[in-house]
């Protein structure tokens, strides 16, 4: 079932909502104020995920290309 994340448009807050496939077209009223005027916004999940399939392959964990480390801590570089 996938996760889903509301935002509030009457109070602003965020909340993520575990929603149905029948359900996932209905708006669910806030969790904080109960307002309905929510709307759904793209989880950081599927940003993330989108910018490593177009990123450098191979280099999962590292942000240096220039050496094997897992960080840049250890560069000299
Ligand atoms: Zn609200």
């Amino acid at each position: 079932m996938p996760i889903y994340e509301y935002e509030c448009g009457s109070c602003g807050t965020v909340f993520d909502l575990m929603v149905n496939r029948s359900k996932a077209k209905q708006k669910p009223p806030c969790a904080s104020c109960g307002s309905k005027r929510t709307q759904r916004i793209m989880s950081g999940f599927f940003g993330r995920r989108a910018s490593n399939d177009g990123g450098e392959s191979g280099s999962v964990g590292s942000a240096c290309a220039g050496c094997t480390a897992s960080s840049c801590a250890g560069c000299t570089k």
